[in-house]
């Protein structure tokens, strides 16, 4: 999991505690960093998570501490990839997602039985994330 930087370093990915207004802490958010000048960048797929979380929080959030994992599937299975599986292979991590998928595609069946809609709103929502995540595979 990495991208080039504009400086020609390759920017290698990490799981980084972002800082919001100085009092919210959003850990494990999936972002691309450079070694060499330091620049840094919220993976593109999971921005639209991201600033919807700090939209929520308002313009005067109280302190507080966020798990990004429990509130993106994908940057979910980031998580499980590095600390459980201890690498973060591009080959490992996108059939991690391929089965996370199938694996939720086979529960929205089971939600839509029962007629469940918020639980049915929660796996559409956790599908969109992870096909999102998909697009980077081209
Ligand atoms: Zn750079």
């Amino acid at each position: 999991m990495q991208k080039r930087c504009s400086c020609g370093d390759v920017m290698p990915m990490k799981l980084r505690t972002v800082i919001y207004s100085n009092k919210v802490e959003i850990d494990n958010v999936p972002i691309y960093s450079c070694p060499s000048c330091n620049r840094s960048e919220v993976f593109p797929e999971v921005k639209p998570d991201l600033t919807g979380l700090i939209g929520q929080l308002g313009a005067q959030p109280a302190k507080q501490t966020f798990l990004f994992n429990e509130w993106n599937e994908w940057a979910k299975l980031l998580v499980e990839a590095y600390y459980e599986h201890k690498h973060s292979d591009p080959a490992i991590v996108r059939k991690m997602t391929e089965e996370r998928i199938d694996m939720l595609l086979d529960l929205l069946a089971v939600a839509q039985a029962t007629g469940d809609p918020d639980w049915m709103a929660d796996i559409h929502k956790r599908l969109s994330q992870l096909s999102r995540s998909m697009l980077q595979y081209g």
